[in-house]
């Protein structure tokens, strides 16, 4: 199955608008294993839409719309596409209820126009709509299989999970199983972790390896298709041994993990209680952590000592350290992570210290960061990096650097 995907809207053409909709519906198919060749983006423009659905209908069999199913004038997808394929548009009756009920719920005035959301593509597959008025719709026409979708990504998104997946996934090869596994590494480029396995992606076929990088992350997602599923399991894990035999040193977990829920995973099992000491990332570190649940039960305190003199009254880094040294160093990173953790009496402390941009700091230039970790009974110890993104990338990456740190 070929898919591709159509944003209609003139605010996305305007740059109002981001198409995140393209991005969650790539994502949702490349997991289930189908393969998407373009996306495209039009105005709300009958002529130019018919244009992008007559060259889609070359290359593709699965055409995905988002946006243009709402009740005003300049909302035409559904009317576009119902003269293209020579249907009619006709009421349905669930629709018109649903909206009514719609109206009735929000206490809002339901006007005529509101009507011609309840319109559908005559012989459709009628999408409900359980977080707004537009239904979403599936048809097929001479093998091309047509998914309207509403364009707010709160109605689309749910729309496509609970319905519109499962309406692809019947077209499909009934017999035929999509596996697939995501691999998560950490502290290695996607340049480099892609060297290493070069040779196993370019002769792989079934299972596929799509390496993905964001955030300072790299993914390798597995898919194997295959009629059983435990061959599609055994087809996955015999490539995820050749993998992880190479670059098993920066692997850190699978699927819907994250560094920091490792870590909290992590130091839960291990029953150690951590603070933190941070600088450069503000905060950051002890709010990512308490996002995740059970965070409680591991983490004690956070300090934000973002100045030379909160460093020192704080958590009494030494004034030699800071005149000496500078609070962009080693040493600083050491103390300020083992006086935390000594302070509140925890397990472990962690510390974050350095220059996040856009100016040097202490003759050090910027992306320059120095992570101290310290456990009871071991000499702490600290970390140098020098990242060479924005303030924000160099404060994310801190934070990362410091999960991946603790676990190792
Ligand atoms: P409505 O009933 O709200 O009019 P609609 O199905 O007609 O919905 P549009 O009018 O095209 O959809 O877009 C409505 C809103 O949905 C936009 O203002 C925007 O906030 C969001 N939206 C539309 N398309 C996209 C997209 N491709 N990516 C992200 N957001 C989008
Ligand atoms: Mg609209």
């Amino acid at each position: 199955m070929n898919a591709e995907i159509i944003a209609v809207g003139s605010e996305l053409l305007l740059g109002q608008i981001v198409n995140t909709n393209a991005r969650f519906l790539s994502q949702q198919l490349a997991e289930h294993g189908i393969n998407v060749y373009y996306h495209t983006v039009v105005g709300d423009n009958d002529k130019r839409l018919k244009g992008v659905i007559e060259s889609a209908e070359q290359r593709s069999n699965l055409i995905i719309f988002t946006g243009g199913l709402g009740p005003t004038k300049d909302d035409l997808t559904k009317e576009t596409i119902s003269r293209h394929i020579g249907k009619k548009l006709v009421f349905d009756e669930e629709a018109l209820v649903s909206i009514k009920q719609y109206f009735a719920r929000t206490g809002r005035e339901m006007t005529e126009n509101n009507k011609k959301q309840a319109l559908v593509i005559e012989g459709s597959d009628v999408l409900p709509n359980d977080h707004g008025m537009a239904p979403g719709m599936v048809i097929t026409v001479q093998g091309i299989t047509y998914i309207l979708l509403p364009g707010p990504p709160k109605e689309m998104e749910p729309m496509f999970l609970e319905y519109g997946i499962k309406s692809i996934l019947s077209k499909m090869d009934k017999h035929e199983r999509i596996e697939s596994k995501v691999l998560r590494f950490f502290g290695i480029g996607e340049a480099a972790l892609e060297t290493e396995i070069e040779d196993l992606i370019e002769k792989q076929q079934n299972p596929t390896i799509a390496p993905l990088a964001a955030d300072g992350e790299v993914t390798l997602r597995i898919t194997a298709k295959h009629t059983s599923r435990e061959i599609c399991e055994n087809m996955i894990a015999v490539v995820e041994e050749e993998i992880l035999e190479r670059v098993g040193q920066f692997h850190y977990g699978n699927d819907q993990t994250s560094l920091m829920k490792e870590l909290v995973r992590e130091l839960t099992a291990r029953n150690i209680k951590i603070a933190s000491a941070e600088s450069l990332t503000g905060g950051m570190f002890q709010e990512n952590l308490t996002a995740i649940p059970g965070a409680g039960k591991i983490f004690m305190s956070g300090i934000v000592s973002y100045t030379n003199e909160a460093k020192a009254k704080l958590l009494n880094v030494k004034r030699e350290t800071i005149e000496k040294h500078g609070v962009v160093s080693e040493q600083c990173a050491t103390e300020m992570a083992e006086n935390v953790r000594s302070i509140l009496d925890a397990d472990a402390g962690i510390s974050f210290t350095g220059v996040a941009g856009p100016e040097e700091l202490e003759g050090n230039p910027v992306g320059t960061v120095y992570i101290g970790i310290s456990f009871r009974d071991s000499e702490p110890k600290s970390f140098k990096l020098n990242f060479s993104g924005s303030r924000e990338q160099n404060r994310v990456r801190s934070v990362k650097y410091g999960c991946y740190y603790l676990l190792r």
